[in-house]
């Protein structure tokens, strides 16, 4: 773990005003007291939201968007590419989030695509897996696993751009956490993959954070898990709780 710096990415989704992100910015994260040489804070706000954040969030926590377009610049009505992110210096994306593939059909073969064109784009990736609730009851989470990293596997070369977070659907906004164990030992499979699939020091390197109902009251004792790198959150990332998480890593 001592050659893995931690992360924390707060996934705002679509939620928010221009008064609530404000009162975000102010009241929670600016003032915060956070030891940015241990961990690395990544906060993902609504694209419209993007450019009034960059404006007045601190310049030690970071900037995701929350999806990219596969298509790149041109007639893609409504769509914005990595090449734009770019070009607005956002340093992040999340690609392959869950409610991406559920609600919008993203594919494990489009979710490829995205991450190609992002690091392309020179843009670094938190790229999500995780099984579904009947996936993990029917016993097939590391089979579900290793298809969705090995469908990107080869969109990826320099594995120092992408964190994977670890997902699992059935903990993503229900309450219900994976315990430490479990999560353990999905992360394990994870870095063993990577030992395997991209080598020794990419599988010592990489962040794998974990997300699914994570909170103040849960960080500390996921945290101490010895493949557990840090946090993708949701819900708590739009409350104060969400410093504590960020505490719980440095
Ligand atoms: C997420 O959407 O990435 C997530 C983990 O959500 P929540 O923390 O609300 O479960």
């Amino acid at each position: 773990k001592s050659a893995r710096k931690f992360f924390v990415g707060g996934n705002w989704k679509s939620n928010g005003t221009i008064s609530s992100v404000k009162d975000l910015v102010f009241k929670v994260l600016n003032p915060a007291p956070i030891n940015f040489s241990k961990v690395d804070v990544v906060v993902a706000p609504m694209a419209i939201h993007i450019p009034l954040v960059q404006s007045i969030l601190r310049p030690e926590i970071q900037i995701a968007a929350q999806n990219a377009s596969i298509t790149g610049q041109g007639a893609y009505t409504g769509e914005i590419s990595p090449e734009h992110f770019k070009d607005q210096a956002v340093p992040w994306i999340i690609l392959g989030h869950s409610e991406r593939r559920n609600f919008y059909g993203e594919t494990d073969q489009i979710v490829a695509g995205k991450i190609k064109r992002t690091l392309g784009a020179g843009i670094q990736v938190i790229a999500c897996i995780g099984e579904n609730l009947k996936e993990r009851e029917s016993g097939v989470t590391t089979e579900v696993i290793t298809r969705q990293l090995s469908a990107i596997k080869n969109s990826i070369s320099d594995w120092r751009n992408v964190v994977i977070a670890y997902e699992p659907v059935w903990a993503i906004g229900t309450g219900v956490s994976a315990n430490p164990n479990q999560a353990q030992e999905v992360h394990a499979e994870i870095r063993k993959w990577l030992h395997a699939n991209a080598g020794d020091v990419a599988a010592k390197t990489t962040r794998v954070i974990y997300g699914g109902s994570v909170t103040d009251a849960n960080s500390n004792e996921l945290i101490g898990q010895p493949d557990i790198d840090g946090f993708l959150v949701g819900g708590a990332s739009l409350k104060p709780g969400f410093i504590s998480i960020v505490e719980s890593c440095a």
